[in-house]
């Protein structure tokens, strides 16, 4: 007896409920689908991309340590596993549970299509603490502000994680026939463009192992000055744990329990980071109820704002797509768009550049910073918000269907529960404040007063007034 478990954006082998009920089924066999086909499913970025690979090849290590097979499959996931089931014939076939709509429309055509057929089909929860339809407001809506939705969510009851399966529950890999998979290298995941594959091995270890060190590290300090260490990019305040989280490497379970239940009071910095986890969970449940998030202003009056550039987000390509080299400063500072000086961090103002090539060279930006160089390009440049989150999402290792829509709408003022337009931050104020060292500046900007450094790109206070300007004509319509 054979079964399937189906891994999607749950890489980990602990507190997996559908792994754990798999095995528990029968001896599994593991699939992961590369599913770029399937309609409406947003294809990954490049330093998305590059992390899957690694995760992959970690991930395979780890289910042979316990005797389990992972195969390699690529196109769309309905008939990928269908065609694997005629081979394997399986009594039964989990997963994990998604929320986008698309992935949720393939799931729902996969569960139909087994049952059909007499194979079992089950899906677990493993991803968000509380899955989006289960969090409402009295009168039985979706919440569009945050802080209602925390103090539900925080009440609510969160499950012990799962143990890890041990090896004697499942089969050798020698029982049973081979199933061909296809060659991890083959998908050709890793860019190819210059040195930043090595840039973001340098910097990350994909695999739930690494998530477990990042943890610790994490725990064993920055967490309890966490209320003030989170808002300071200079400093290691924050977990960097997001793209852990993004890949499943880690659940929310886990660190939420893993936190909560260390001796002592719960310290303010472990309540602040555990409130961070409740903002994964607002975007999630945003993406759900709005799952045009990406595409779609949230506030509809947003649909006539009279975005500078472009008119509507073009389909460029990123550079690091077309597997060019990455932006060296000399070819930033004659670049012909002002969209690309923002992309490479020669916009002049050092704390915008600073944060955008700390993406350029890690794959990562610090939250405060991410909110600050969105501000800048939407509302000092005046540049639409999806033209930010589509380079996010090609340039960020954490690259979220989620979270990257629901931030760039609420820096934007578009989104639900947004930061008011009028809002528009000072990054020259903010860097004296968050910066006050110039630690982080110094570090990512060592040029900031060097001759060559670009003169800043616009006025901020110039560029302040045109964007409230802007956002006057929009008002009350
Ligand atoms: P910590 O401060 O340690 O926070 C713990 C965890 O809470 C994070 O790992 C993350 O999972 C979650 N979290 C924290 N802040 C937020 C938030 N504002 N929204 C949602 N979840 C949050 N986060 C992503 O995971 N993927 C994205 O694609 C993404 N895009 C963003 C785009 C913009 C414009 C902005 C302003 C923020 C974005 N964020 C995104 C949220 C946030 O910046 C990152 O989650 C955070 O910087 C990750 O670092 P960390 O793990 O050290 O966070």
């Amino acid at each position: 007896m054979t079964s399937i478990m189906w891994f999607r954006d749950d890489l980990r082998i602990a507190d997996n409920p559908a792994l754990v009920a798999a095995v528990h089924e029968a001896a599994p066999v593991a699939i992961y689908i590369l599913d770029e086909e399937s309609a409406g499913i947003r294809p990954l970025g490049a330093a998305a991309r590059w992390w899957l690979h690694e995760a992959l090849v970690q991930l395979r290590v780890d289910l042979a340590d316990r005797g389990i097979e992972l195969v390699l499959r690529r196109g769309p996931a309905a008939e990928v596993l269908a065609a694997l089931v005629r081979e394997v014939e399986p009594t039964a076939v989990y997963w994990n549970r998604r929320y986008g709509m698309a992935e949720r429309t393939v799931d729902t055509q996969v569960k139909e299509g087994l049952r059909t057929s007499g194979v079992h089909a089950e899906s677990f929860q493993a991803t968000l603490l509380h899955e989006p339809w289960t969090i409402h407001t009295g009168q039985g809506g979706h919440y569009r502000v945050f802080t209602p939705f925390w103090n539900q969510l925080r009440e609510l009851h969160i499950r012990h994680p799962l143990d890890a399966p041990d090896r004697t529950s499942t089969r050798a890999m020698d029982q049973g026939p081979r199933i061909d998979g296809d060659d991890l290298d083959a998908w050709g995941l890793v860019p190819t463009g210059a040195d930043w594959p090595a840039k973001l091995a340098a910097q990350w270890t994909p695999g739930e192992a690494a998530a477990w060190w990042v943890f610790e590290d994490f725990a064993d300090g920055p967490v309890n000055d966490y209320a003030e260490g989170h808002d300071l990019p200079g400093t290691t305040g924050t977990s960097r744990l997001s793209p852990y989280l993004r890949w499943g490497h880690i659940s929310p379970f886990q660190l939420w329990h893993a936190l909560s239940s260390r001796p002592g009071p719960t310290s303010g910095g472990t309540m602040a980071y555990l409130r961070q986890l409740g903002w994964r969970e607002f975007c999630w449940h945003l993406l759900y109820h709005h799952p045009q998030l990406a595409t779609r202003n949230l506030r509809g009056s947003f649909d006539r704002f009279p975005w500078r550039w472009p008119d509507r987000p073009g389909a460029e390509t990123p550079r690091c797509l077309r597997g060019d080299p990455p932006f060296p400063a000399s070819e930033a500072a004659t670049a012909d768009e002002p969209v690309d000086a923002w992309k490479s961090g020669a916009t002049g103002i050092p704390m915008v550049d600073a944060g955008m090539r700390e993406l350029w060279e890690t794959g990562w930006m610090h939250n405060r910073v991410r909110m600050l160089v969105a501000s800048f390009l939407t509302k000092n440049m005046g540049v639409h918000w999806q033209v930010g989150e589509q380079w996010f999402w090609e340039t960020l290792v954490d690259a979220d269907e989620a979270s990257n829509p629901a931030n760039w709408q609420w820096v934007a003022g578009s989104g639900a529960d947004a930061s008011p337009f009028f809002r528009i931050f000072n990054p020259n104020t903010q860097a004296r404040r968050f910066d006050a060292q110039g630690n982080y500046v110094n570090r990512w900007v060592p040029d900031a007063l060097l001759p060559g450094y670009p003169e800043p790109l616009e006025d901020l206070a110039d560029s302040r007034r045109r964007a409230l300007d802007d956002y006057r004509t929009i008002q009350g319509s």
